[in-house]
């Protein structure tokens, strides 16, 4: 049994690791083009602000422990092309410039995405950057030694995780934002304001409604980004508009692509093509509120569609149980999360939900770390179901118990159960009724 692994980080070291488990027999190889396999890409923010040492400190296996536990690893090495009809693909090995044919009985396709680049972007003006792999966070730190200006193109997590490090090392920031606001695909417009009102009450400017138009240089360095509304000087660009998932090998294995751009699969991780898996963020998965498609590419959902092909590929039995598209970052203190729908996204899939608003402490009021929390709770009219929930404080930590909610959604949970849910209570976590419950109480 050959299991060959394309995409050696979250989802494809997952699915060599559970296929070894699964059958320590098995023959598993697994192919990367990079450098670098099996880290945390979500911690680079943290290493270039300097809560995390170093890159390497991200690493949670490195290629040699992979090899101890029977595991090939293959660096460097760029699988070009699939034929599913004679089960081979096509691998370059880039130390070497030589390229071979490769058999496998199972093969699984995780190439994650890549970061968006607009045209005006495609240059080779030192200082301009995306931010998706180690690599681009060494040569972003290299960037970042002599810069004073920093413009953020992007007015995402990822773009608003980076203004907070940028700013604290000294740099003056500028996220620019086509959208009308900041954190626009996550939360509602009001919950948007709070998280732009944070950035811009530590020295982060925002400008929004903004397009990047192109880049200035001199020297072969950016020294400004050109948009419809003026010129702004940089040193240093940092390009978040977006990513895109990789699909071309799984094109060319034959396998059906989506309607969101990313890889179709069943619940067994199984694309359309007898014996080619697919796992990670190149690949959709269902919605659990909506039941419908979603493309959300996020750690946990890449690790367990990993994990889910890996036993399947070894002749085990796992499904993968859908998404209830939960997420969280922090910028400076406030902590933002959301899951399920918003009501923008309620409103928008023609769903009759209805929103309450509470604002109230994250600890008890009387407690001396108390900061305000809001959050905004979004239910099915009629019927009570729990759709989702925003939640945006000042302590960052807070909001994690978004979480709570999380659970509900994935049991179909009411607005009922969650007011009768028994949370844990203490001055120091939150006050005798919790912000979630005093929400559930005013929506029912
Ligand atoms: P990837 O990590 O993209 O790995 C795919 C690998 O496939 C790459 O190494 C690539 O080189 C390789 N590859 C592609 N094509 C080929 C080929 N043809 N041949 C050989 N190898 C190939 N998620 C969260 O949930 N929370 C967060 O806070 C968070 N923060 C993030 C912050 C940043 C800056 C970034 C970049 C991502 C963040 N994410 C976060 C997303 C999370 O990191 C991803 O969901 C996760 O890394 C996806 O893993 P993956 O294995 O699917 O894809």
């Amino acid at each position: 049994m050959r299991i060959v692994i394309v995409g050696g980080v979250a989802a494809g070291m997952s699915a060599a690791s559970r296929a070894m488990r699964q059958n320590p027999e098995a023959d598993v190889v697994v192919y990367e083009r990079g450098e670098y396999i099996s880290y945390g890409a979500c911690g680079l923010p943290y290493v270039l602000g300097g809560d995390v040492d170093s890159f390497g400190d991200l690493i949670a296996r490195t290629p040699d422990q992979m090899r101890a536990r029977g595991i090939g690893v293959r660096l460097r090495h760029e699988v070009t092309g699939v034929d599913a009809g004679a089960s081979t693909i096509t691998v370059v090995d880039h130390a070497s410039g030589r390229s071979a044919v490769e058999p496998y009985d199972k093969l699984l396709i995780a190439t994650g995405v890549s970061a968006i680049r607009p045209d005006w972007a495609q240059t080779e003006l030192g200082g301009v950057h995306v931010l998706r792999d180690i690599p681009d966070g060494q040569a972003i730190e290299a960037s970042l030694q002599k810069a004073k200006r920093a413009v953020i193109v992007g007015g995402g997590y990822i773009g608003l995780e980076l203004a907070e490090t940028l700013h604290c090392r000294g740099l003056s920031v500028v996220v620019v934002e086509k959208g009308p606001e900041v954190a626009g695909r996550m939360l509602d417009r009001d919950y948007q304001r709070r998280v732009r009102a944070e950035l811009e009450g530590n020295g982060v400017e925002i400008r929004c409604g903004t397009t990047v138009e192109s880049l200035t240089g001199k020297g072969g360095h950016v020294t400004g980004v050109q948009t419809d509304h003026g010129l702004i000087r940089a040193d240093v660009v940092i390009v978040a508009v977006g990513v895109r998932p990789n699909v071309g090998l799984a094109r060319a294995a034959g396998a059906r692509i989506g309607k969101t751009g990313a890889v179709a699969v069943n619940i067994r991780q199984e694309t359309s093509v007898e014996g080619v898996y697919s796992a990670g963020d190149n690949t959709e998965s269902t919605h659990r509120v909506t039941r419908r498609r979603v493309h959300i590419p996020l750690g946990l959902t890449a690790n367990r569609m990993g994990r889910v092909a890996g036993v399947n590929m070894a002749g085990g039995d796992a499904t993968f149980p859908g998404v209830v598209g939960s997420s969280i970052f922090k910028t400076f203190a406030l902590g933002a999360a959301r899951t399920g729908l918003t009501q923008s996204e309620a409103d928008a899939l023609g769903l009759k939900a209805v929103s309450v608003d509470v604002s109230s402490t994250d600890h008890a009021g009387y407690y001396a770390t108390a900061k305000p929390i809001y959050v905004r709770l979004t239910a099915e009219r009629v019927t009570g179901r729990l759709l989702g929930a925003q939640l945006v404080c000042n302590n960052h930590e807070s909001v994690k118990r978004v979480d709570v909610i999380a659970a509900l959604l994935h049991g179909r949970g009411k607005v009922q159960d969650l007011f009768e849910m028994d949370l844990s209570y203490a001055p120091p976590f939150s006050g005798v009724w919790d912000v979630l419950l005093v929400a559930a109480d005013r929506l029912s």
